[in-house]
This record gives structure tokens, C-alpha cells and sequence, in this order.
């Protein structure tokens, strides 16, 4: 049976870590600052949003908070990002997406100052990420990469898949396993033979949306299976896009949902906002 790969316990750890280095930055008078943005009401927006408020105020990172109406015109968001840009106290800024469809979500990314872009979506950043310089990695992906290294998993040479190219996991994730000399294959809904590719993997990355599309068989005896989906099924459960019961039988290593991926990413923000507040004061 695969080894479960722990996401809240690494989690738990890494924001151990960032605790600790907040509560020296106030020593020198310094507290990290994220200021979250939320437009309208989306009751799965809502939630995050807290999740992310309550997890700085756990580790000493100051947040911040704009709870906009649905009807918020472009000008006046665009104003806020101006003044949150300016606004020394302020080290991170992230705009809760999808933002009501009278604002361009691109125009309002590309409002925010690079030097702030905790969740790494600015097109500096995503082209820095290209030739591997970012000031910001993307929340996601990121924490991908920190589950990775803390399983103990060298890329060095290995065949590595992701399934899913999406902006925000599947082409960063991708780039990121390439900087760490993997070889990688990015799967998407047009490729042929999804099964072959899954098999070639020494690590699979899922990042579908699908609940498990992947099959269990599917798995490379001895593979490290990463699954970012996070999918309904039914009232309750939540379920990601590797079928886990078959997969944990040839893996080495796996990620449950909930429990694994998810975690990271907030804690990767966390980590951005911090990183932010050192380099900037
Ligand atoms: P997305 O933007 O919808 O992208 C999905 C990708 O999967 C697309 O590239 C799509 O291909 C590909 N795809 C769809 N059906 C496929 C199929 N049958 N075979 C192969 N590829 C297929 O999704 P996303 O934002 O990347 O999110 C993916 C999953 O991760 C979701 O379940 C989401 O909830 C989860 N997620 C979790 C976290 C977390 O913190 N844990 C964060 C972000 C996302 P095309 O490009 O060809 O359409």
C-alpha cells in the first residue's frame, strides 16, 4: 500500500515555520501584510476567503480585508489595487477570481504591483516562472513542489506527467517540474491514449476536475501520485481525479482529498506574503 502523503501535517509545519519567522520580523517592528479582495457574493468565495484571513491571523500576518458588492464597476476596483499598490503596510495582494463578469479579470491582475502578486497570476511573474526567476510562484503548483521535496522525491531525470494545463496548476506545475531537470509530459483533453501517458509516470500530477478519471491501473507500480482535483460528489464528499483506493495499491506515495494538496496552497500564500514583507521593508 502507498505511503499517504500527509498535506495538513506538512502544512502544519511549514506555517510552524513561518510563525516563528513573523514573530522575529516584529521584533524589528515589521508585520507581514496581505490585503484580500473579495467582489460580490459567491458562497464558495466567501469561504476561502475566511480560510485565508483566519490562517494569517494564525501565523502573525496581518490581513487586510475589501468585501465588495456584486455591482462594483471595473474603475473603482482598479482604484483600490492603485491604493493598496501605494500602500506601505501591504506586502501581498490577492484578488479573490472569478471576479462578476463587468470586470476584466486580466486588466485587474495586471493592475497589481509584480512586487506584490502573492498568488503569482501578474504576467511578469508567470513569464519570470518561465525562465525560472519568479518573484512570485503561484499558490498551487508551489505547494505541489514543497509536497514533493518533503516526501523526498528528487526530479532529477524522472518522468513526470501532469494531466491538466490549466494557467493556474497544470502549465505552472509543469515548469516547475522541468526547473527541477524532470522530464515532463503535459497532458490536456485532446491527448491521445491518456492511459499510455499516465503509465510512463515516476510521478503523476493530476489536475483535472474530473472526479477519478484517472484510473487506478493506470499507476506506474512504485509511482508518486500528486492529485490537486478537488471534486463534489454528491452532498458531502469530496473526492480528487485519481481513483484512490485502486491508485494507493501500486503507488509508492499519494495525496488524499481532502488532506493534501489542499492545505498547501494557503500555506504557500502565507509563505509569499512573508517572503514579500522581507524582501520589500
Ligand atoms: P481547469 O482550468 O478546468 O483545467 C482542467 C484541465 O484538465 C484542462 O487543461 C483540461 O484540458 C484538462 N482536462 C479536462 N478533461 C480532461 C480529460 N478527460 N482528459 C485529460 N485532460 C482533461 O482546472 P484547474 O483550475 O486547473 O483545476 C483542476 C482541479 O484542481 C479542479 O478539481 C480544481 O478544483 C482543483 N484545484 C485544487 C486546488 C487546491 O488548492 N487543492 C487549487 C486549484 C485547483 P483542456 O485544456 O484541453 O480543456
Amino acid at each position: 500500500m502507498a505511503k499517504i502523503i500527509d498535506g495538513k501535517a506538512i502544512a502544519a509545519k511549514i506555517r510552524g515555520g513561518i510563525s516563528k519567522e513573523t514573530a522575529q520580523l516584529k521584533e524589528k517592528g515589521i508585520v507581514p501584510g496581505l490585503a484580500v479582495v473579495l467582489v460580490g457574493e459567491d458562497a464558495a468565495s466567501r469561504v476561502y476567503v475566511s480560510m485565508k484571513e483566519k490562517a494569517c491571523a494564525e501565523v502573525g500576518i496581518f490581513s487586510d480585508e475589501y468585501r465588495l458588492p456584486a455591482e462594483t464597476g471595473e474603475a473603482e476596483l482598479l482604484a483600490l489595487i492603485d491604493k493598496l499598490n501605494k500602500d506601505e503596510k501591504i506586502d501581498g495582494i490577492l484578488v479573490q477570481l472569478p471576479l462578476p463578469k463587468q470586470i476584466d479579470t486580466d486588466k485587474v491582475l495586471e493592475a497589481i504591483s509584480p512586487e506584490k502578486d502573492a498568488d503569482g497570476f501578474h504576467p511578469y511573474n508567470v513569464g519570470r516562472l518561465m525562465i525560472g526567476k519568479p518573484l512570485f510562484k503561484p499558490c498551487t503548483p508551489y505547494g505541489v513542489m514543497v509536497l514533493l521535496k518533503e516526501t523526498g522525491v528528487d526530479l532529477s531525470g524522472k518522468e513526470v506527467v501532469v494531466v491538466g494545463r490549466s494557467n493556474i496548476v497544470g502549465k505552472p506545475v509543469a515548469l516547475m517540474c522541468l526547473q527541477q531537470n524532470a522530464t515532463v509530459t503535459l497532458c490536456h483533453s485532446k491527448t491521445r491514449d491518456l492511459a499510455a501517458k499516465v503509465a510512463q509516470a515516476d510521478v503523476l500530477i493530476a489536475a483535472v476536475g474530473v472526479p477519478e478519471m484517472i484510473k487506478g491501473a493506470w499507476i506506474k507500480e512504485g509511482a508518486v501520485v500528486i492529485d490537486v482535483g478537488v471534486n463534489r460528489v454528491g452532498e458531502k464528499k469530496l473526492v480528487g481525479d485519481v481513483e484512490f483506493a485502486a491508485a494507493s495499491e501500486r503507488a509508492a506515495a499519494i495525496t488524499p482529498v481532502p488532506g493534501g494538496v489542499g492545505p498547501m496552497t494557503i500555506t504557500m500564500l502565507l509563505h509569499n506574503t512573508l517572503e514579500s514583507a522581507k524582501r520589500r521593508r
